[in-house]
């Protein structure tokens, strides 16, 4: 994994050239069959001074539509935002080749809207390529992953009119159960299900726990059924492979077929930037061909989609490059390290994968005013939580942290527990 990182000048002057290859709105080439425009000048006036030095806000005031997607083929979708739309081809490149070591020139995607939009794109295509592939009904498809998962997984399998298998897991260790796992796919097997979607979790958002991707593909190989794996990275994909050097979660892994990694959770890009990579050759299943007003036609779910997120993730890792955001992110995680260790002083129990910034503490050890207070978040809102988790976040400061770890002492002192 390695990408220079550029200067600010340089990240402006890309910018700008693309919004410039763009054709404007308000330029001298005519444009009469677009539906869109530029943003209501009343509000957003495209001569504020300050836009001249910031190439994210100028390219939203441009508002380029980057609808479809523009890994397919070098020619642009809509010729209209051409320049923009090279950015995102060249973003996409870059977080699957170099983050996810993709061979080059092997993968598509696009910047949906979110993890949701990315996970559903991944069970939707997978979906119709059992479909079209091997003729299977729609009854005979689930959705597999473990009870941990994020609640995108049912509400794609609601909306796709899939089963869900939902996997138990260890309590303490938050592992995928293998036995329970073999009950439940013979049971479902038994039952008519015969292909298989499963859900490989890159960090889980209530613990941080990672599934073993191999012991899931080696599972369904050994079965002898069809089965694709989609692994959702929305928390984790823009940490865990920057600390953990050897991850299986990667396009050499022939297990993956597809990656969801938010820009808007780890790499502080604004909300509509849930990236989807996939393998090429795929998301050709969910081609809608009646995207008869789009040159390039449609294989998206969101539709029409701002350029601005695209050249918004694209900026923030060119200004670090792979070497500070690795740098970063290894941080963040020493920072986890440090309260982790505090906390077995206190003999707390937790929960932590290594590779990330996300710790779960057992809910017995901290008062539910304490938890409130420090905005912790609880695995359930529904029942009686049973853990509280802290997410290290660049805006998490030490002192904070110090004056938190303080009072769960303190509480525990006063405890029985302690
Ligand atoms: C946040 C998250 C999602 C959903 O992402 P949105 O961007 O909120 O749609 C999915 N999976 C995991 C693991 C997440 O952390």
């Amino acid at each position: 994994m390695y990408w220079k990182k550029l200067s600010h000048e340089q990240i402006k002057e890309t910018v700008f050239k693309s919004i410039e290859e763009n054709l404007d709105y308000r330029g001298e080439h005519p444009i009469l069959g677009i539906p869109g425009t530029y943003l209501d000048t009343t509000e957003f006036y495209p001569d504020a001074p300050f836009l001249k030095d910031a190439p994210y806000m100028s390219a939203m005031v441009s508002n380029p539509n980057h609808i479809g997607v523009h890994t397919l083929s070098e020619e642009s979708v809509l010729e209209v935002f051409q320049g923009t739309q090279k950015i995102e081809r060249a973003l996409i490149k870059l977080v699957a080749e170099e983050i996810f070591n993709g061979n080059p020139g092997e993968q598509d995607g696009y910047v949906a809207t979110g993890g949701t939009e990315a996970n559903i794109e991944a069970m939707w295509i997978y979906r119709n390529f059992f479909i079209k592939e091997y003729e299977a009904r729609i009854g005979e498809i689930a959705v597999v992953y473990s009870e941990d998962s994020h609640y995108s997984m049912p509400k794609g399998a609601n909306i796709l009119n899939l089963s869900s298998i939902i996997l138990k897991v260890d309590p303490e260790s938050r592992e995928i159960l293998w036995a329970a796992l073999g009950e439940q796919i013979t049971k479902a097997r038994n039952e008519g299900v015969k292909f298989f979607i499963v859900i490989a979790n890159l960090s889980t958002t209530m613990f941080g726990s990672v599934d073993d991707i191999d012991m899931l593909g080696d599972y369904f190989s050994n079965q002898n059924v069809p089965f694709k794996i989609h692994v959702d990275a929305a928390y984790g994909g823009f940490i865990y492979p920057f600390t953990n050097p050897t991850s299986r979660f990667t396009f050499q892994n022939p297990y993956l077929s597809s990656i969801t990694a938010d820009g808007h959770k780890m790499l502080q890009t604004p909300y509509g930037t849930g990236l989807f990579l996939v393998r090429k050759g795929l998301i050709e299943y969910v081609k809608t061909e009646e995207a008869q007003y789009i040159p390039g036609k449609d294989y998206t779910i969101s539709g029409s989609r701002s350029g601005a997120n695209a050249i918004s993730m694209w900026m923030i890792l060119q200004i670090h490059g792979s070497e500070g955001w690795k740098y970063k992110m290894e941080s963040l995680c020493d920072k986890t390290e440090r309260i982790c260790k505090k906390l077995e002083g206190m003999s707390v129990v937790y929960f932590r994968n290594p590779h990330l910034n996300i710790i779960a503490i057992e809910a017995q050890y901290i008062s539910k005013k304490l938890a409130h207070k420090y905005q912790l978040v609880a695995d359930s809102y529904e029942f009686d939580p049973k853990w509280f988790k802290i997410v290290v976040m660049p805006h998490v400061k030490q002192g904070t942290v110090d004056t938190f770890l303080m009072e769960v002492e303190a509480e525990l002192k006063g405890s029985k527990i302690g």
